[in-house]
């Protein structure tokens, strides 16, 4: 007989609970009831839920379990950032990162175990793929640290381990559950998706999500240079990235947010930003200049902060809206491209790398 496997009841919406309700002759409002214990109250123990009749509590305990990961390392960085290790029950795992800012909670979500596209200069990227994560995976990325953390998530932003638009299904999955008011009530717009641009996806989006923001990765204004900074543009070039952002416009007439690490001598000289200038000209973008977080073991040196104001500089110069951001918890590797350590596969990380960083909640 096969083994009686436990669903997790995190990542789950009350259309979902309703029908094993109904055979447990039970009435359907108590999925309400129940999923309030899950993502408002964030109980641990189907015990706690002192609403609920114990015999329905009983049988949420033989049906269901509440998580499945556990949290194995916790960093705190002196700026208050924290970077949560949370593994999977069959061994691989995720960084999560929590960025406390005032009134505001984001946490940085990841959407696979390590990244296939494989950009150079990104710890995640080098240490490997192993796959991609499940919606309940990635929702309860965010349950678990809310739950550790006694916190509520007032933002999202899906810049962790992983390209989110190569795993289109349950990102989207997951997002139904982070905006529903019956899961974490986070509105859309509070929500934002980084990709390195992976056409068709970024259109599905436009159309299933049109309130979540976009945050595209370009790094660099010509092919040649992509191809090499960020592989996948050997599969979808510039000229079709940039389509679907005019389109994507077009869609949704929110403004883009566009990412472009500086690397020295790589992608920082004037005629890169004249050239990015002249690609994202009458646009409704903005660009977001991020200071590089230096990897051990690659050729990849951060832009000295010089060379970066020249370059947002000349950006504005040419009617280019422009931020040079800074990054958090630099000081636990925590910070943006750092986010590598899969279980089994280990990237490196220098201590070196660029004081000045950048942000990476760009939610509003
Ligand atoms: N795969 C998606 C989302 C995750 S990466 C994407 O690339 O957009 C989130 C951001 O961190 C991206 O803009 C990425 O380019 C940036 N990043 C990666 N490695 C970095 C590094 N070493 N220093 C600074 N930013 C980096
Ligand atoms: Fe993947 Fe993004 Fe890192 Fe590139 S920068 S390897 S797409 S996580």
């Amino acid at each position: 007989m096969r083994k009686n496997v436990k669903k997790n009841i995190v990542g789950m919406l009350p259309e979902d609970l309703v029908p094993w309700l109904g055979r447990e002759g039970e009435p359907s409002y108590r999925a309400r009831q129940i999923l309030r214990w899950v993502y408002e109250k964030r109980v641990s123990s189907f015990q706690d839920m002192s609403d609920i009749p114990l015999g329905l509590r009983e049988k949420l305990s033989a049906s269901f379990v509440l998580g499945t990961t556990r949290i194995a390392e916790v960093r705190t960085s002196s700026d208050g950032t924290k970077k949560f290790l949370l593994v999977f029950p069959q061994g691989d795992s995720v960084e999560v990162v929590a960025i406390p800012q005032r009134s505001w909670y984001t946490v940085c979500l990841s959407t696979q175990v390590g990244c296939p596209v494989r950009c150079p200069f990104c710890a995640t990227g080098r240490a490997g793929f192993r796959r991609s994560l499940t919606a309940d995976e990635i929702v309860e990325e965010a349950w678990r640290v809310s739950q550790s953390e006694r916190e509520r998530i007032t933002h999202l932003v899906f810049m962790g381990m992983g390209e989110p638009l190569l795993n289109y299904e349950e990102l989207a999955r997951a997002l139904r559950v982070f905006q529903s008011r019956e899961g974490f009530g986070i509105g859309s717009r509070r929500i934002t998706v980084s990709t390195v641009g992976v056409p068709e996806k970024m259109l599905q989006l436009a159309r299933d999500w049109p309130e979540v923001n976009l945050a595209l990765s370009l790094h660099a204004p010509s092919d040649d240079l992509r191809n090499f900074l960020v592989p996948l543009n050997r599969t979808y070039p510039l000229k079709e990235v940039l389509a679907a952002l005019r389109e994507y416009l077009h869609l949704t007439r929110r403004r883009v947010t566009i990412e472009y690490t500086l690397w020295q001598d790589f992608n920082d000289g004037k005629v890169h930003a004249l050239q990015l200038s002249r690609l994202l000209r009458g646009l409704l973008v903005h660009v977001n200049l991020i200071p590089g977080n230096r990897i051990k073991g690659t050729p990849f040196v951060p832009s000295p902060p010089e060379r970066a104001v020249a370059f947002a500089a000349l950006l504005q110069k040419h009617g280019i809206p422009v931020t040079l951001r800074r990054s958090r918890g630099r000081d636990i590797q925590a910070a943006c491209g750092e986010l590598y350590r899969i279980h089994g596969l280990r990237g490196e990380v220098a201590d070196d790398y660029c004081p000045e960083k950048r942000c990476n909640a760009t939610g509003n």
